[in-house]
């Protein structure tokens, strides 16, 4: 028997008409590429974000087309999602620190037809705009007096597009299903593979997201999102922020620790959301200017591991409660965060410090196992380890239009393959060891790169640390530290090499320690551990009697 309520379809449209209905008044603050700082309100933004609807109409952009945007996290990027999955388009956010034939392919592969860009970003498309056939159009992010002198073909400016729209537009109703974004995941090889979300998998993201217990999603935040609208949606919050009124800062593009700094004490932010390198380089300037937050309480860290000496400092000495969470381009994206039960908040610092390095519990409808070799599953005891796979609504069920990378994405059950290595323990949590291609081997045992990276960097010298695994004769494998130093006297190989002594088990000490002015990222701000195993291929470990 099927149940009697109304079969209203779960669309992103709906987000913003509540937003602007209830939280009319809640405010939008962002710093602008023109220099100035832009205020409204959702109220605003919704008319806005109607024009939007009309000028896309217009421009005759239809059901399923994608219109691209280029763009810092902004009020006119945060209009741009709504704008075009509202009209039943598709909003492919593209990632501008993708490699320049990156940028190509994917533009390309998604048959763009506008690219909605920033005034930054107008030089990386003129280099390219000759291979790329299907665009038939850009729009400026900007008003007439800032439009640049461009070889685009085809320019439009974005004020003057909404300028004289009717600032009421009649939402189609279609759906859920329906796709609404568009997201390349930034693999280090081969070429990007996309994410299709549809309306119901970003509604119930959002949803599920306002679940877990969050305290940074609520009426009374005043929310920096650091994490970028061009990659991953920016963690969703675009979506769930709006449902409970939050306040949005927006960067802009300034997004180094002191503008970080000053934008959070102008603009009183409460809950700030980003990956671990900008929460390193937001601490180093307040440690600079022996400042304080005065507003700023907490924060919530993923995409990388969240170092323990992070989390430590912020907690310890600057008073924050920090979140660690974990997700990926193909979950909508967030998986996991490390919520704590009122009995884990008793405890004390450390113990808690013990929980939050983990990166925490599945949000409602994420099913997680781990598996061995064969596929079997293992047990959730904290210490087993093994390829974590996820499974739910929120859940890629395929890249779009890529049967090659679909292949091998998925187990026979229909599981995603994270391609991450974790445990789980008995109480949900999990902690990611390594990415499967990352991990260490060593005469047959397993050694956590993660780890041992976060060890290294709770050396007050080390900016940043990378372990990759090197060829050995007779452990097939043993760990090369490769470590960015805050300066060059901050601390030598010998000195590090006994820091780490009582940190790790003896036989994941590295056996050789690499200094360099820089490690190289991804995209995302991932270490980049392909290049570097690149530049190490042949590198000689010293002979120690291991
Ligand atoms: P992306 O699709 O760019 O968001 O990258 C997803 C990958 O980032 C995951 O599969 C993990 O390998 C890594 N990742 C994300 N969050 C964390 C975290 N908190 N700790 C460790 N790795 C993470």
């Amino acid at each position: 028997m099927q149940g009697l309520m109304m079969d209203t379809p779960l669309l992103i449209s709906a987000v913003i008409d509540y937003a602007a209905a209830v939280h009319g008044e809640t405010r939008i603050t962002s710093r602008t590429v023109e220099g100035d700082i832009h205020r409204y309100t959702y109220r605003a933004a919704h008319q806005r974000i109607q024009q939007l609807a009309h000028a896309l109409k217009n421009l005759g952009i239809n059901t399923a087309d994608r219109v691209a945007t280029l763009a810092w996290n902004s009020h006119r990027h945060f209009e741009l999602y709504y704008g075009i999955s509202g009209i039943g388009a598709v909003c492919h956010t593209i990632n501008p620190r993708l490699f320049t034939e990156q940028i190509v392919y994917i533009i390309n592969h998604a048959e763009d037809r506008y690219i909605c860009v920033d005034l930054s970003f107008v030089p990386l498309l003129e280099q390219i705009a000759g291979r790329l056939p299907r665009v038939e159009g850009y729009i400026i992010l900007t008003d007439r007096a800032h439009m640049p002198v461009t070889s685009l073909p085809n320019v439009l400016c974005y004020e003057e597009l909404l300028q004289d729209q009717p600032q009421q537009f009649d939402w189609p109703v279609f759906d859920e299903r329906t796709a609404c974004s568009l997201c390349y995941t930034s693999g280090t090889t081969g070429n990007p593979k996309g994410v299709l979300y549809s309306h119901r998998s970003s509604l119930l993201h959002s949803l599920t997201l306002l679940t877990t217990g969050d305290r940074s999603l609520g009426p009374d935040t005043v929310m920096l999102p650091v994490v970028p609208l061009f990659h991953v949606n920016a963690w969703g919050l675009p979506y769930a922020l709006p449902v409970v009124g939050g306040s949005f800062v927006f960067p802009g593009p300034k997004l180094d620790g002191a503008s970080l700094y000053e934008m959070i004490e102008q603009e009183g932010v409460t809950h700030a959301w980003g990956v671990p390198t900008v929460w390193l380089g937001l601490l180093q300037e307040v440690k600079r200017r022996q400042a304080r937050f005065s507003t700023l309480r907490s924060m919530i860290i993923g995409g990388s591991a969240a170092p323990r000496s992070l989390i430590e400092t912020l907690e310890n000495d600057y008073g924050m409660d920090v979140i660690h969470g974990w997700g990926m381009t193909e979950m909508s994206p967030v998986g996991s965060t490390s919520i704590l039960s009122p009995a884990m908040r008793r405890l004390p610092k450390k113990k808690q410090h013990d929980i939050k390095v983990k990166q925490g519990r599945a949000l409602f409808g994420v099913e997680l196992k781990i598996v061995d070799a064969k596929g079997q599953r293992l047990p959730h005891d904290g210490k087993a380890f093994g390829e974590l796979l996820v499974r739910g609504p929120t859940i890629t069920s395929g890249y779009y239009n890529d049967p090659q990378a679909n292949e091998n994405a998925f187990d026979a059950e229909g599981w995603f393959r994270t391609g991450d290595v974790s445990t789980i323990d008995e109480h949900g949590f999990l902690q990611i060891v390594d990415r499967t291609k990352d991990v260490i081997k060593s005469g047959g045992e397993w050694i956590s790169s993660i780890d041992l990276e976060n060890a290294a960097m709770g050396h007050p010298g080390v900016a940043e640390a990378a372990v990759i695994g090197v060829p050995h004769p007779k452990w097939g494998e043993r760990p090369l530290l490769v470590v960015m130093r805050t300066s060059p006297q901050a601390v030598n190989a010998e000195q590090l090499h006994e820091y780490l002594s009582d940190k790790v088990a003896k036989w994941w000490l590295p056996d050789a320690i690499e200094f360099v002015e820089e490690l190289p990222h991804t995209a995302t701000g991932k270490l980049l551990k392909t290049e570097l195993r690149k530049r190490y291929k042949d590198y000689q470990l010293p002979t120690l009697e291991n």
